[in-house]
């Protein structure tokens, strides 16, 4: 047996000021064929995996590239062609194979590809033909399209956001890949549009329940897996939003009653599952007035795994004007700060633009008199078990004492790791600025005395009334009241 594995994400908000290319996936993650680390990447579980089940199994796994780019802008034409000839040119090598695994995000946009995903999954389908078993991992935040429906046999997202279980993810799908190979499965599914789009964290109520709910589902009377893509509102495509997935065995309308009972339900708490976002006054005087320690306050939109460049100035310089001294930032976005940093040496001290530098929704750039109190090339953080790299990185010490990490490598903040390596305490700050809309809080919460999220309105297009989305056509909950009135009418 021969089964073939790839992987080609990232996250593509279409309204962002960035662009992506080649050079911001070997930034973030570009594993040639054999390069793949032992340790997963968020997207890449399915080789980690499938190498455990090779190795024990003894069948050949002939592995593709693996790649990630940090969320960003619209992908250059050339850069996606480049990446996705790659793939389809090794496993042309590779055939004749038994299936195909794929590691992929699905919310991946190019120049002339609305859905690079299914451009992808259907080319590789046209190279393997009919009976090839086709299995792919997505994120929830991605776009659920006809084309990549049609040409895999097997999709399962992440459940958790926070992403948690991305190792579990990628172990299903090798496992109901093999599982159709032997013959013990038919896999049969079925796909509801839930005509919405709203964030969805599994981390409260009443979503994680929910979530509960629906994996209990999972391995009971046919059900072989159930599947939430939460929809990306920063990527303008034409299938933007909520859908849910059902994949039974051999059981098309058990399939299709799950996919429209759970649909239903999710369409049923648009408006209640985001975490109450404060508006940046709100959210410093919450935090002024409170006891405890450290107080994580996240910037929940300028997060750089949505695709905005994280070098936002407004959060911190309200927290400058109300006077606030005893805290860390982690991270602003400005690789030409950190660059004269690094000329000036630890314990310079030296006037520094920092920040506000993409464009005019990050804010004005701050201009202070700072001592440069730690440099460290190619620092990183923790995701789960894999390794998040924020290239060269500077600690600058502001005037009244607050201190601000500089990264080079766009990420948002997953881990107080971030801090730690960068040699600041996060356990012993007041305060800790974060830019992350709901990835951080596994691992900061256990650190946390109270989690603030703050609602800046800045670069990311948060409200999808007035999105200007060119490419949706379908009608969507909030932008319409009731789609599927509307539909109906
Ligand atoms: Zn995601």
């Amino acid at each position: 047996m021969r089964i073939f594995c790839a992987s080609i994400a990232t996250e593509t908000n279409t309204f962002s000021p960035l662009r992506t290319d080649f050079s911001d996936f070997k930034e973030s993650f570009y594993a040639p064929p054999g390069q793949h680390p032992v340790t997963p990447t968020l997207c890449s579980a399915v080789f980690t995996e499938a190498r455990v089940r090779a190795a024990k199994e003894g069948w050949d796994l002939i592995e593709g590239t693996a790649t990630w780019a940090e969320p960003g802008g619209l992908v250059n034409r050339e850069t996606y062609e480049q990446l996705r000839d790659e793939v389809l040119g090794q496993l042309r090598a590779a055939m004749p194979v038994d299936a195909v695994i794929l590691g992929l995000h699905g919310a991946m946009v190019a120049q002339g590809y609305l859905d690079c995903e299914g451009d992808l999954i259907s080319r590789i389908r046209a190279i393997v033909g009919p009976d090839v078993i086709i299995g792919t991992s997505f994120d929830p935040h991605s776009h659920l399209t006809e084309l990549r429906v049609s040409n895999a046999d097997i999709i399962v997202a992440f459940k958790e956001f926070p992403h948690t279980d991305f190792v579990e993810t990628g172990r299903a799908v090798v496992d109901l890949v093999l599982r159709t190979l032997r013959g013990e499965i038919k896999p049969i599914k079925a796909v509801f549009d839930c005509h919405m789009i709203e964030v969805l964290p599994t981390s409260r109520e009443p979503m994680r329940s929910f979530i509960d709910r629906a994996k209990a589902l999972e391995g009971t009377d046919g059900v072989l897996s159930v599947s939430f893509i939460h929809g990306f509102m920063a990527g303008d495509v034409p299938d933007l939003g909520a859908k849910v997935i059902v994949t039974t065995d051999n059981d098309p309308t058990k399939a299709h009653d799950i996919a429209q009972l759970l649909g239903q339900e999710l369409f049923g708490f648009r408006g209640v599952t985001r975490p109450s976002f404060l508006t940046p006054d709100a959210a410093l005087d919450q935090a002024l007035a409170s006891d405890a320690k450290p107080i994580v306050l996240t910037d929940v939109w300028d997060n750089p795994g949505g695709g905005v460049p994280g070098d936002s100035t407004i959060l911190l310089r309200a927290a400058m004007e109300r006077g606030l001294c005893d805290f860390a930032v982690g991270t602003i976005w400005d690789p030409m700060a950190v660059r004269i940093c690094i000329s000036a040496g630890e314990g310079a001290i030296l006037p520094l633009r920092f920040g506000g530098k993409t464009g005019a929704h990050a804010g004005a750039p701050i201009d202070a008199e700072v001592r440069v109190k730690k440099i460290r090339r190619e620092s990183w953080q923790y995701f789960g078990d894999s390794i998040v790299p924020l290239g060269d990185c500077a600690v600058i010490e502001l005037p009244g004492g607050g201190e601000v990490i500089l990264n080079s490598n766009r990420s948002q903040s997953f881990d107080p790791s971030l801090f730690s390596n960068m040699g600041i305490d996060p356990s012993s700050k007041k305060y800790l600025f974060i830019k992350s809309t709901n990835h951080f809080y596994d691992a900061f919460a256990k650190i946390a005395g109270e989690i603030i999220y703050v609602d800046v309105h800045g670069p990311y297009p948060s409200d999808p009334k007035t999105n200007g989305y060119r490419h949706l056509t379908r009608p969507l909950w909030p932008i319409v009241d009731d789609p599927f009135a509307a539909i109906a009418s």
